[in-house]
């Protein structure tokens, strides 16, 4: 019998969440984000679900060339654009769009010769300080890439640093259209936060929907099912579904006293006599080692928490809860650390919470070892 933890994406989930994006882009067109594996869930796997969106944005150009080789002939975004001239070939052979966000991409298109061989969406840093030009440089940018012979249109784009948060996206907003006034060229604006928070279906709804909106928006997270505000109530108010679970089993059951010590660093003592059930998901199957003794995680559909430091392969759990709920909470009794299953239901930014991280990384974190099955 293989070692029973395993990652099952939920292909109903996929589509679902797609829908949901799609109602809350309007009339925009919608890049599917698709960098880091889909999340890690699988380019692959994930393709199947998601081939109803307009294009898929992603990083890696062997990502790209990974949906090329899956049938996809429609729109591929590179969001770091290209990383050196090379790139600009492979553009041309695979049909890549791609990001311009500094001089040099500029200076590397103009060194190629093939008329209108490239599509670019050219970026704005609105004050993220992360990826794009400054306002001052941007239009100067943009005159450049217009008169260059090997670039075909020339989009717009920029990414909010506060569209999850209190600050909200009125000044980088604001910046994006002064800059990009009069210009032409599709907009594209929205990752997962604006989409959701600011789109077409915003309560309350925005006056300058459509101008947030653009004609591409580019939800990540929420296709997967997270939140990506990091609050586990937003993602179930936007009726969003868990894409990824993990599951293991209970492996090892330990009885022990009040006083007792559990797991490296004896980091936590128990209060009363108390079962322990030790199931088989450590740091090394991509579970945070940071969880902290209380962590939420689901034995045979009744709420508990973690006890004790997350080790390599293993990690212990207080089974009171489950015993206390009538189960029998033994060798074999599933576990859910995120996700659902078929007893109950877990939200990987409740977990996230407690770890002090975003459902974002334990998505990307699940570790090559463990086995993934569709549902
Ligand atoms: C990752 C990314 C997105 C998607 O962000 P989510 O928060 O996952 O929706 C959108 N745009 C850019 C440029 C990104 O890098």
């Amino acid at each position: 019998m293989p070692r029973p933890i395993q990652a099952t994406i939920d292909a109903s989930a996929l589509r679902h969440n797609l829908a949901r994006m799609r109602q809350a882009a309007g009339s925009a067109r919608l890049w599917a984000v698709v960098k880091s594996n889909a999340y890690g869930h699988g380019i692959q796997r994930v393709f199947g679900a998601l081939r109803d969106a307009d294009g898929f944005a992603l990083l890696d150009i062997a990502e790209a060339e990974a949906l090329r080789a899956l049938g996809w002939g429609g729109p591929i975004l590179l969001l770091e654009g290209c990383f050196g001239l090379d790139d600009l070939a492979t553009c041309e052979r695979l049909n890549l769009w791609h990001v311009v966000h500094d001089p040099a991409q500029i200076h590397w298109l103009g060194l190629r010769s093939k008329a209108r061989a490239h599509r670019v969406f050219l970026k704005l840093n609105s004050g993220m300080n992360r990826l794009g030009f400054h306002p001052a440089q941007y239009r100067a940018a943009w005159q450049r890439l217009h008169e260059l012979p090997s670039v075909g249109a020339v989009s717009h784009m920029t990414h909010f640093a506060t569209a999850d948060g209190a600050a909200g996206i009125d000044e980088a907003l604001e910046s994006f259209l002064a800059t990009v006034e009069g210009l032409p060229g599709e907009r594209s604006l929205c990752n997962s936060a604006a989409l959701l928070r600011f789109g077409a279906d915003a309560r309350p709804p925005r006056h300058d929907a459509a101008a947030v909106l653009g004609e591409w928006v580019r939800p990540g997270i929420a296709l997967y099912g997270g939140s990506p505000t990091g609050l586990a109530e937003d993602a179930r108010q936007w009726h969003l579904q868990p894409a990824m679970s993990v599951s293991t089993r209970i492996i090892g059951v330990q009885q022990i006293e009040a006083g007792a010590a559990v797991g490296y660093g004896a980091g936590f003592r128990a209060e009363r006599p108390m079962r322990i059930g030790v199931a088989a998901v450590g740091y090394a199957d991509g579970y945070p080692r940071h969880a902290p003794s209380g962590t939420p995680i689901v034995v045979d559909g009744v709420r508990t928490r973690v006890v004790g430091r997350v080790s390599m392969d293993m990690l212990c759990i207080d089974l009171e809860p489950v015993r206390a709920a009538g189960r029998a909470a033994e060798v074999g009794s599933p576990v859910l650390c995120w996700g659902r299953d078929a007893q109950g239901e877990l939200g990987i930014d409740e977990v996230a919470q407690a770890c002090a991280t975003i459902g974002y990384e334990l998505m990307c974190a699940v570790a090559p070892r463990v086995a993934v099955r569709m549902r």
